[in-house]
């Protein structure tokens, strides 16, 4: 070894090998100080989303949206490279963020007490609330007299009806028809027997102007009258019931009326929350669609969701088969969820508050939310 060389000055090879172990240590100093961009310039951000329109759904084989496209403003803005998994429910895709196989989370997410106990939250996102929807047929606002006219319970009836008075029509027409001074004006079968109907119908209705003369006529009336009593009895409760049957199956126009009734929603949310702490009887699903499915065929009265979602499937999907009623009834906002103590959470929220102030969420916002006439 030169001995000059550490004395007075480093030979070259010497001074390069120094160099690239000052720049090595100057490196593993950055990482242990800042995770973040370790981690970030490593390798793509696992984002898990979940599939509910308009804020996720998927368009050839693209995932677009409300949230999709807030998210690739938002890594834009921070020049993040990232990437989407989808995941079946909300259950999945917070399981997916506590665990840490996804950095965040953005679909419809609400941020809950509850939940900020194991996750971290964004700023809020987007302002939501629950609602109700039903089906577009459902909707009337007074109770409908057709509804009980063409009701099956009562058209049976009216039927009988009309079949049972040709029988006291017939008997006293055949005892009517030979007397001189008896009821009948027209002696002969279609003239006769029509007269004798409409005895039979009014004396049914308690309005009968004539009575037989003959002594069978006359037994045939008297039995005929008490017929009369019950048939009225019965044709009451018949209208009663089908007029009960309907205010019972009536009007969902808020939350105070989905007790007794069937209502769809999905698994895991807030709403299923809702309704359970309200003891609704619930029908769970995974995916909205198969909540909107089951309103269409009519195996459930009713689903409650989130208001924006439900909005926007009555003003597409669903327009002209399902509306929403009644107010938001429970606000909520939606956030980005994190894994507790993400490094990631402040650096999104910078990115956030940007777009807001630039207007780009604001653009975002209307190019989904906006009707354009
Ligand atoms: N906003 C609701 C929640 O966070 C529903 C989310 C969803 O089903 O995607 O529970």
């Amino acid at each position: 070894m030169d001995l000059n060389c550490w004395k007075f000055e480093l030979c070259n090879n010497q001074r390069l090998k120094l160099l690239v172990n000052l720049a090595c240590g100057f490196l593993t100093l950055l990482v242990m100080v800042n995770p973040v961009y370790a981690q970030k310039s490593a390798e793509s951000l696992q984002v898990a989303t979940r599939i509910v329109p308009p804020f996720v759904f998927e368009q050839e084989g693209q995932l677009v949206g409300f949230s999709i496209d807030l998210w690739r403003s938002i890594a834009e803005q921070l020049n993040m490279k990232s990437e989407f998994v989808v995941k079946t429910t909300v259950a999945d895709l917070l399981a997916a963020t506590k665990t840490g196989k996804a950095d965040m989370g953005i679909a419809a997410i609400s941020i809950t007490a509850e939940r900020e106990q194991d996750f971290d939250f964004s700023q809020p996102v987007f302002d939501s609330g629950l609602q109700i929807l039903v089906p577009s047929d459902s909707i009337s606002n007074s109770p409908s007299l057709w509804t009980v006219i063409a009701s099956p319970a009562l058209l049976q009836l009216v039927g009988v009806f009309f079949l049972i008075v040709l029988i006291p029509a017939h008997l006293v027409y055949f005892s009517e028809r030979g007397k001189t001074e008896g009821m009948l004006v027209s002696k002969s079968y279609f003239p006769g027997i029509f007269e004798a109907c409409w005895w039979a119908a009014s004396t049914l209705a308690t309005q009968a102007d004539a009575m037989p003369r003959s002594a069978l006529g006359r037994v045939v009336a008297i039995m005929w009258m008490f017929t009369s009593v019950i048939f009225v009895a019965v044709f009451t409760a018949t209208v009663t019931t089908a007029l009960t049957v309907q205010q019972l199956q009536g009007n969902i126009q808020g939350p105070q009326d989905l007790p007794g009734k069937r209502v769809a929603t999905i698994a895991s949310s807030t709403s299923a929350a809702f309704l359970l702490k309200q003891n609704i009887q619930t029908l769970e699903f995974p995916r909205i669609e198969q909540a909107y499915e089951a309103l269409a065929k009519g195996g459930a009265d009713a689903v409650v969701f989130d208001a924006p979602v439900l909005l926007y499937y009555s003003a597409h999907g669903g327009k002209g088969k399902a509306q929403v009623v009644g107010p938001v009834f429970r606000e909520e906002s939606y956030g980005i969820v994190f894994p507790s103590h993400s490094p990631y959470r402040e650096l999104v929220n910078k990115g956030l508050l940007t777009l807001k102030e630039n207007g780009t969420y604001q653009r975002l916002y209307d190019k989904w939310f906006t009707v354009q006439n």
